[in-house]
């Protein structure tokens, strides 16, 4: 039994800061105050992770790694003990996961799991302990097949192993549990645990976001597990803390290459630092991918190469850590390379920048960006710069790459796969958040139902698929005739639900009629058959009809059924006198 201690404290704090980040991403961007302090604690976080190399300021982190002789076993232990800040960092992402899958499904139920090697157990890091079992055994077979497996269990059908997850409380036998590993190494480190009370909500799309929770944190562990052998040196670096502490993350919430900006300039000193992102072109052949870059962002000296500028990444110094995936150093670029140009052969010659240092920006372990820093003197930069900037590169290739997970995760989450609109869920929160701002400014709200008037006729007689791409189409004139702040949504099968803000019913009225008259002219065609179709809408007003979410809803179906009794093909306004509109 070796006893090694090294890494340890490293993956306290980057599982703390894996947490964190992916939570953020998980948020909805309409909750703008929580991810503003989110962000605010990932930035936090990444310093405290390169502090504990850096500074060691985060005190006596102590743990025990053991290694075990079970290959499957052989992870950290992530228990945080000591350090006060970093205990409520720890404490606040926890109870944040546990929001986050209540989110995807309120009848979502989550816990986390990580393995402890020396007792051979998984031990609950977040989740209520009245709820899931305090430690699960690592040594459960019968567990880990469904673990490693991704099996859903059913508490009908495995009582006994239903009984050591969870807490004992009373089944109604329709409750399923879903797991999504949690990877370091290869190894199996630990697991998401969710149960949901009835499996039939469980629907594929969840099960999706679920399991892509887990594949996110594995990643974060990998991948910020494989930083810390790049990092050397003891050289005090606390005042990025108080810099990053006075941040305000309000005036630019999104900008991780502002963040990163923050980063360079309390580690270096350059008179230009230039950070370009390979542009991932759609409709060229595969090997043109990534042929042009754009300047993504600059700080120090101005030139012609600003933000959003483009360079071809071939035979160019700012590509060059792209082309070879390495970094560069060098106290005379043009001397060192002689056939490339900064950025473009057209470039005037009147900043004659000499001494640079330059890392590649992974994403996904592919060379897809560069951070170049620049002197305009022959001053070198040194070899422990360059380990701190291949560490920045790295850190921003994350981040980046979060990101666009998220964006992936939070559209599949939040939307209808088939239309692309709104699903009914997000709908339903946008919903309530639209109300709470109306009533705080006073404003007026249309909220129009629209359901396709037979349209089970379209399936019977042309099929589903013809089915599916009138949704589609009838989605896009909805979406096409309303304004960008306006929600549209698939609130159904082939009904769909509009919030039109600030505006008033009435006022809405020629935007609604638009909608179906669009619809009724338009000539639906697909595969040579071509079809006409009408649709139906109901409509009703906030505050003036109710304040009530549920009731204006119903107001508009009413309304909606209201049109249908007329022969369909046009809207109605609820009428608050009249009972049955
Ligand atoms: P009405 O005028 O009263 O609205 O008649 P309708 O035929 O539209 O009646 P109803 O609203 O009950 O029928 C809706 C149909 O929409 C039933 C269902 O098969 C179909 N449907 C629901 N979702 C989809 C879908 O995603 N794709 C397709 N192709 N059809 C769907
Ligand atoms: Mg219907
Ligand atoms: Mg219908």
């Amino acid at each position: 039994m070796s006893s090694m201690h090294s890494l340890q404290s490293f993956t306290k704090a980057l599982t703390a800061f894996c947490f964190i980040v992916f939570i953020y991403f998980f948020i909805p961007e309409s909750f703008s105050k929580t991810s503003v302090l989110l962000q605010y604690i990932i930035i936090v976080a990444t310093v405290l992770i390169l502090m504990l190399y850096h500074n060691k300021v985060l005190g006596e982190l102590s743990l025990t790694e053991s290694s075990s002789q079970n290959q499957e076993a052989s992870a950290d232990i992530l228990t945080i003990e000591s350090n006060s800040s970093t205990k409520d960092l720890y404490k606040s992402l926890t109870s944040l996961v546990i929001a986050t899958t209540k989110s995807i499904n309120p009848n979502c139920k989550s816990a986390i799991y990580i393995i402890d090697p020396s007792k051979h157990i998984f031990t609950l890091q977040a989740g209520k302990a009245s709820e899931f079992a305090d430690s699960i055994s690592a040594g459960n077979d019968e567990i880990k097949k469904y673990i490693i497996g991704k099996k859903k269990l059913h508490q009908k059908e495995y009582p006994d192993i239903w009984a050591d997850l969870f807490f004992g409380q009373n089944w109604r036998g329709s409750e399923c549990a879903i797991f999504s590993p949690i990877n370091l190494r290869g190894n199996l480190a630990g697991f998401i645990l969710t149960s949901i009370d009835h499996f039939t909500d469980a629907t594929d799309k969840e099960m999706e976001v679920l399991d892509k929770m887990g594949d996110f944190i594995s990643f974060g562990l990998e991948n910020l597990d494989s930083l810390d052998k790049h990092i050397l040196g003891e050289e005090s670096k606390s005042f990025i803390l108080e810099i990053l502490f006075n941040l305000d993350f309000k005036s630019d919430s999104q900008n991780i290459f502002n963040q990163i900006k923050y980063l360079i300039r309390t580690f270096f000193q350059y008179d230009r630092v230039t950070i370009s992102i390979r542009k991932e072109t759609e409709n060229r052949r595969k090997h043109d991918k990534g042929i042009i870059s754009i300047i993504r962002l600059t700080d120090g000296e101005k030139d012609e190469f600003i933000e959003g500028a483009e360079f071809p990444t071939n035979g160019s110094l700012h590509g060059l850590p792209v082309i070879n995936g390495t970094s560069l150093l060098t106290a005379n670029w043009k001397t060192s390379y002689p056939n490339i140009v900064r950025f473009k052969s057209t470039e005037s010659e009147n900043q004659n920048y000499r001494s640079v240092m330059a890392s590649p920006v992974i994403i996904e372990g592919e060379s897809r960006g560069s951070i170049v820093l620049e002197r305009l003197s022959e001053r070198p930069f040194t070899n422990s710069e360059l380990k701190d900037l291949e560490l920045i590169g790295q850190v921003l290739g994350s981040a980046l790459h979060w990101r666009y997970e998220y964006k992936k995760i939070h559209t599949n989450a939040t939307h209808d796969g088939l239309s692309g609109l709104l699903n009914h869920q997000t709908f339903k929160e946008r919903f309530n958040d639209e109300i709470q701002r109306a009533a705080r400014f006073q404003q007026k709200m249309a909220v129009m139902m629209f359901d396709l008037d037979k349209f089970k006729k379209v399936n019977d007689t042309l099929g589903h698929q013809y089915g599916d791409y009138v949704i589609q189409t009838v989605a896009k004139i909805m979406i096409d005739n309303v304004r960008a702040v306006d929600v549209v949504a698939r609130y159904g099968g082939e009904e769909f639900a509009i919030i039109l803000i600030n505006t008033t019913a009435a006022m809405s009225n020629m935007v609604a009629q638009r909608i179906v008259d669009n619809i009724a002219e338009y000539e639906f065609s697909m595969d040579s058959i071509d079809t006409k179709l009408t649709i139906s809408g109901g409509m009703s007003e906030y505050p003036t009809h109710t304040e009530d979410i549920k009731e204006l809803i119903e107001f508009a179906d009413q309304a909606m059924y209201a049109t249908k009794q007329r022969g369909g093909n046009g809207i109605t306004i609820h009428d608050s006198t009249n009972k049955n509109d």
